[in-house]
């Protein structure tokens, strides 16, 4: 149901005045975003993270937030809070490297050589994948170039790579420099797929006319499944199908997908795929990425960048320099996992014991459709609540099944002062100067009583930047 992709916002509207009058409240009061709070099925996700508070918080103004208070993070879409199963089980392999040195390769718990093993069903089950065809393995932009290192083998009549105009920077200095090392010329080869004049999001009608106009000298086709800028969630499914009908590669980088909503790689019949796991996935910085390749290419032996890790694991430590190249995705994969990176992956599918991804996701039609009602109704252009000559409005597609939990807002002035007000009352929000901040109340930990804080905390901070226009 909540996947249903019309009237979002006629959704909202009903349930939240089916709710107010229920309790004999506001819509937008906070007495109702508390009672929400608290009748949620999945509060106690919550309770499975470590929610910083305002005392320790960095760059809070403490006469203007209580120190005792929790913080109001709206920042998981940059790095998603810590799950407190994390901390025990990081503990562990410490104690373990302490007592066992060299034997941790093999000793349980988690044997060192086979760590990111011990994940892969979990996170296979979150990308819609099997396990060999997921491997977890490096960063995200190491293994865009390892994937595509794979997959990128130009020709002269189909040499293009297609991707959106305002790609991850990552993303598309990934993709020139595999390019140049090509032989080829960026100017030639890559295509960033503008949106419509006026318009910030990308239409699906747009992007498959050009696939079906251009697709021939298209190689491979690297979209991002959330769009970081804007929230945008592509129609993985629809695009990968119009790319195959062209003969092009089709490829996604699930950077903010990942964690955010349900993926379904293997159905969609997706090529590859790539995504780092410190975003929605809670890692922390830098954290294990992960691969995806489909089981159509899982005995090619295609030619690939090799490590001792990618010979099958019966005869690795033979050593006899024959490689005898694994299955699948884990034939990928170059070096040895990192445990301490494979720690973080196993505390987060703990988590993932007592909540599923249909759940969150449709808690995420609530959440990030209750904040998009708050802004509209306290921020907004129209707005006759408004208290402040500054206004923002969200880019972000209004539909739920094109977004994910973040909304982009972007204001009528310059954000730097807003942004240094939520701060000190605070809000964690990304800021894109000069006009967006992003704001993501996430399913797995946030809750209504967040986003009213955040909006109130919002409205001060546009009024204070009011001030000094
Ligand atoms: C966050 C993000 C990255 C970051 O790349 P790292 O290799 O993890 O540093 C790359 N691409 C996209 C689309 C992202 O959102």
């Amino acid at each position: 149901m909540s996947d249903d992709c019309t009237d979002t916002q006629q959704r909202i509207n009903d349930w939240l005045n089916g709710e107010a009058k229920k309790h004999e409240t506001e819509p937008t009061s906070r007495v109702l975003a508390d009672i929400l709070s608290d009748s949620c099925s999945l509060k106690h996700v919550r309770e499975q993270f470590a929610y910083p508070k305002n005392g320790k918080f960095p760059h809070v103004d403490l006469s203007l937030a209580n120190p005792d208070e929790e913080c109001i993070y709206m920042c998981g879409n940059s790095l998603g809070l810590m799950p407190k199963a994390t901390r025990a089980l990081m503990d562990e392999q410490l104690t373990k490297w302490a007592e066992h040195g060299v034997h941790g390769h093999l000793s349980e718990p988690i044997p060192w050589a086979h760590g990111d093993e011990c994940a892969l069903d979990g996170v296979a089950k979150l990308v819609g994948g099997k396990s060999e065809e997921v491997a977890l393995m490096n960063g995200l932009t190491v293994n865009v170039h390892v994937l595509l290192t794979a997959f990128y083998k130009p020709t002269d009549k189909r040499h293009k790579i297609l991707l959106e105009s305002k790609a991850f920077p990552s993303d598309h200095y990934a993709i020139e420099s595999q390019i140049r090392l090509h032989g080829r010329s960026v100017e030639e080869s890559m295509i960033c797929f503008e949106p419509r004049e006026g318009e910030e999001t990308y239409r699906t009608e747009d992007i498959l006319d050009y696939i079906d106009k251009n697709g021939d000298e298209i190689a491979i086709i690297f979209f991002s499944g959330v769009q970081y800028y804007t929230g945008q969630l592509f129609d993985i499914p629809t695009i990968t199908k119009k790319g195959h009908e062209k003969g092009c590669l089709v490829g996604w980088d699930l950077a903010h997908a990942f964690g955010n909503v349900p993926l379904e790689l293997h159905h969609w019949d997706v090529d590859f795929a790539a995504w780092c796991s410190y975003k929605y996935f809670n890692t922390c910085a830098g954290g294990l990425a992960g691969a995806f390749v489909h089981e159509r290419f899982k005995y090619d032996k295609r030619d690939r960048m090799l490590g001792w890790w990618s010979h099958r694991m019966k005869t690795r430590f033979h050593m006899d320099n024959q490689l005898d190249l694994d299955d699948g995705a884990a034939g990928y994969r170059i070096s040895n996992p990192p445990v301490f990176l494979v720690v973080p992956v196993l505390g987060m599918l703990e988590v993932f014991k007592s909540v599923t991804m249909e759940q969150l996701r449709s808690k995420s039609f609530y959440l990030t459709g209750y904040l998009e009602y708050l802004l509209k109704y306290y921020c907004g252009e129209d707005s006759p609540h408004r208290k402040s000559k500054i206004w923002c409005r969200s880019i972000t597609p209004k539909n739920f099944c094109e977004r994910g939990c973040q909304l982009s807002l972007k204001f009528n002035v310059s954000i730097d002062v807003i942004y240094k007000e939520l701060t000190r009352r605070g809000v964690a929000v990304d800021k894109r100067y000069p006009y967006i901040i992003r704001a993501t109340p996430v399913h797995l930990y946030n809750n209504f009583t967040d986003i009213h804080r955040f909006v109130m905390a919002l409205q001060e901070s546009m009024r204070e930047a009011e001030k000094s226009l």
